[in-house]
């Protein structure tokens, strides 16, 4: 096991290029020493954040179009595909069953099963899934169209019910935590369902609030230490586990953390 002593959280879910100053951002989460993967809502979005972010060791950004922006863009799931055959990290992809969206939700789900197919013809491929009141298809279609040694799945701000959990664990899917999950009950009692080798840490920022203002990716630090008491450990113990497992999931993108923590 390696320690990274260079990195002090991370953060699986941002919107970076939806923040007032990206490249802000981005500088502040290399002085924070915050590892992140920025999801992106649309596939025209990437070669901008590429740009600003290819030489950054510790912000990466994922390929995606937002499950609600299928109805408006699903023309842009071609060059979605395309860019699954170049980008390892992909999201924010998935499913919404909201009742706004449920005019595009047969077209979501063509796009999702089109983004399962192109992430495991590939191979080696991380996605991180929306799936806000469609767990049950989003973990359906995983099953039936991935493949766990070839697409890894993360389930973002998870809020479907103590089976689905399970069921998605039993697939193979990771869950991307953050301090709204954390701030009821039943999010507690889900998280805590939940294999803790399975968990990582998220923000969703900037829309998740923390307070009165906008979350920003170095609030996955308290994040970690609310897990720790959710856990009854100390924040050591909580901190070390989530290094594995965030480790073990940017490896299988092909992200070393370790060359971040010998620069
Ligand atoms: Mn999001």
């Amino acid at each position: 096991m390696s320690t990274n002593k260079g990195i002090v959280g991370f953060d699986f879910h941002c919107h970076v290029d939806l923040h007032a100053d990206p490249v802000a951002v981005i500088e502040q989460c290399e002085r924070d020493r915050i590892a992140v993967v920025a999801v992106t809502t649309t596939p025209k979005a990437w070669a901008q954040n590429h740009s600003w972010m290819k030489a950054s060791p510790y912000v990466h950004a994922a390929v995606g179009l937002h499950p609600e922006l299928v109805g408006k863009r699903h023309a842009e799931i071609v060059m979605l595909e395309q860019l699954i055959g170049d980008c390892r990290l992909v999201g924010e992809v998935g499913l919404d069953g909201s009742p706004q969206h449920s005019a595009s939700y047969e077209m979501q789900k063509k796009a999702f099963s089109r983004v399962l197919e192109a992430s495991q013809r590939n191979g080696g491929r991380v996605l991180t899934i929306h799936s806000r009141r469609a767990a049950r298809d989003v973990i359906a279609m995983i099953e039936e169209r991935s493949d766990p040694a070839k697409v890894l799945c993360i389930l973002h701000w998870f809020s479907g019910s103590l089976s689905e959990a399970r069921r998605a664990a039993d697939a193979g899917c990771f869950f991307s935590v953050n301090s709204a999950m954390l701030k009821h009950d039943r999010g507690r009692a889900l998280v805590q369902s939940i294999p803790k080798d399975r968990i990582l840490t998220e923000t969703d920022a900037p829309f998740a609030k923390i307070g009165s203002r906008n979350s920003e990716p170095r609030d996955v630090v308290h994040t970690i230490t609310e897990l720790a008491e959710l856990y009854g450990e100390s924040a050591t113990q909580t901190m070390t586990r989530l290094t594995n497992n965030s480790q073990c999931v940017l490896l299988f993108a092909g992200i070393d953390l370790n060359k971040i923590a010998s620069n």
